[in-house]
């Protein structure tokens, strides 16, 4: 029994795309929030929905017959960052479950933070952005004022999550059947300082914090004595933004690195020396929001970036033995069928060994969501329901079958190369599918050329 129970959303089966990767992660945000409220001397119970169904909070809460539930998403998870709605559904259903049993309820996330009436309106106290100080306050039964928290300025004393209230083991089992290994989620920083004008940032917006590398570190090597993960992810959005920190980071990490994965920026990656830096930390895979291989469109993007970088960052992480991702935009304002053949040419070019392919997705806040669906009708609920959605949401220049077709072509393209560098029985298996359905792809693509009224001479091939 517990006074104050903290819950998660994040009930994976509801994702059906995402649950079929098999890569689930503890709920790192939620799981420091109870740590803070434990070295506030508070008595905590926790509800990790991870592996279960929405109906299983009923339990929890018959359980601990709470007088104050807290449910949060977790800010660190990108599907939950996607605000899809799926998520939403389960929070409101457990917002109700936790009201019927007269409990006072507190809502934070992404999503709370983007649409905080539809939270409130079930009545309930929606706390948006940062929201770690606010749930103390309320725990100790503090008001919390509607409207936005300010995010923390140093994270040095905030405590590293509270890891012993999941089941580690779980994780351990479902990562490692599926993959071989298991892979733990750290966190070194909050906020991202850039502005690339689709992306979401309804938690801590531009302010970029960072963790001390050394307490960074301290936790890593914890984390690896007790629970032996084979590999982190880092969930910052950026990681390593700082070189000097970078700097930091590796020379602790050099002597006894352990493989990790990671997100960053090819600007930040073309110079050696940081990405020696990231290989001695023990770097592995490194994925770099590329978007696009035409630099209209990525002026379009506000990404502040180029072809060229990304070119330069691609070919550094290959000489460093350091494999990577690249996310790929398709449909973005600007991008015609020009620009599509030119990101499936340098997709060619530069053959990552990862592609994340989606058509642009406007979320509520953002530049591109003003440009794109800021006045149309019913514009609240415009969104995915699951991640397996990709469905374009605004007017386009094509259909949605053109860029379905271009997915898959480059899906094809990608597991060909990918076969012919590393044959193994799994890709010679597939190959005689992908083989086939590229021409029909490829085709589907060229029948709508010049369909954009573009012109056709920025190389299309
Ligand atoms: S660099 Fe990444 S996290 Fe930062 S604004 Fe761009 S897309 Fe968002």
């Amino acid at each position: 029994m517990a006074s104050l129970l903290v819950a998660h959303n994040l009930h994976a089966a509801l994702d059906p795309r995402g649950a079929a990767e098999r890569k689930p992660y503890p709920p790192m945000g939620p799981l420091v929030t109870v740590a803070e409220l434990e070295r506030e001397g508070h008595e905590v119970a926790f509800y990790d929905g991870t592996f279960g169904a929405v109906a299983d909070f009923q339990a929890a809460l018959d359980g601990h017959r709470p007088t104050r539930v807290a449910i949060l998403a977790d800010p660190h998870n990108v599907s939950q960052k996607m605000c899809l709605s799926v998520w939403r559904s389960a929070a409101l259903e457990m917002v109700r479950m936790a009201r019927a049993i007269g409990a006072e309820v507190l809502v934070a996330g992404p999503d709370v933070s983007d649409h905080p009436d539809v939270y409130a309106a079930s009545g309930v106290t929606a706390v948006v952005g940062e929201h770690d100080d606010a749930v103390l306050r309320w725990a100790s039964g503090g008001m919390v004022p509607p409207g936005r928290q300010s995010p923390r300025s140093n994270l040095e004393h905030v405590p590293v999550p509270a890891w012993d209230r999941v089941d580690m083991g779980r994780y351990a089992q479902v990562w490692r059947a599926a993959h071989g290994v298991w892979e733990l989620n750290v966190s070194t920083a909050r906020g991202c300082p850039f502005r690339c004008n689709w992306c979401a940032k309804p938690t801590w917006g531009r302010r970029y914090t960072v963790r001390p590398p050394e307490q960074v570190w301290a936790e890593i090597t914890a984390l690896r004595e007790r629970y032996q993960p084979d590999r982190i992810w880092f969930t910052d959005d950026i990681f390593g933004i700082q070189k000097d920190w970078l700097a930091r980071f590796a020379a602790l990490a050099a002597s006894n690195p352990i493989p990790f994965r990671c997100l960053s920026r090819a600007d930040l990656l073309t110079d050696p020396a940081v990405v020696q830096n990231l290989a001695r930390a023990g770097a592995v895979e490194v994925w770099l929001g590329a978007e696009s291989g035409s630099d209209r469109v990525l002026t379009a993007m506000d990404k502040d970036g180029t072809v060229d970088e990304i070119r330069t960052a691609a070919r550094l992480l290959h000489n460093y033995g350091i494999q990577t991702g690249f996310f790929l935009q398709l449909g973005y304002p600007g991008e015609g069928y020009a620009e599509l053949m030119q990101t499936i040419r340098l997709v060619r070019e530069l053959q990552p060994e990862q592609i994340g392919v989606s058509v642009s997705y406007p979320l509520p806040g953002t530049v591109f969501w003003e440009r794109t669906l800021a006045g149309s009708a019913d514009t609240a609920d415009a969104r995915w329901a699951g991640s397996m959605e990709n469905r374009v949401m605004f007017a386009s220049p094509f259909p949605q079958s053109f860029y379905d077709a271009a997915r898959e072509v480059l899906r094809a393209e990608h597991a060909i190369a990918r076969f012919a560098r590393t044959p193994t029985l799994d890709g010679a298996l597939r190959l005689p599918w992908h083989l086939g359905r590229w021409p029909v792809h490829r085709a589907r693509i060229w029948s709508h050329r010049g369909a954009d009224g573009e012109r056709l001479d920025r190389g299309t091939h």
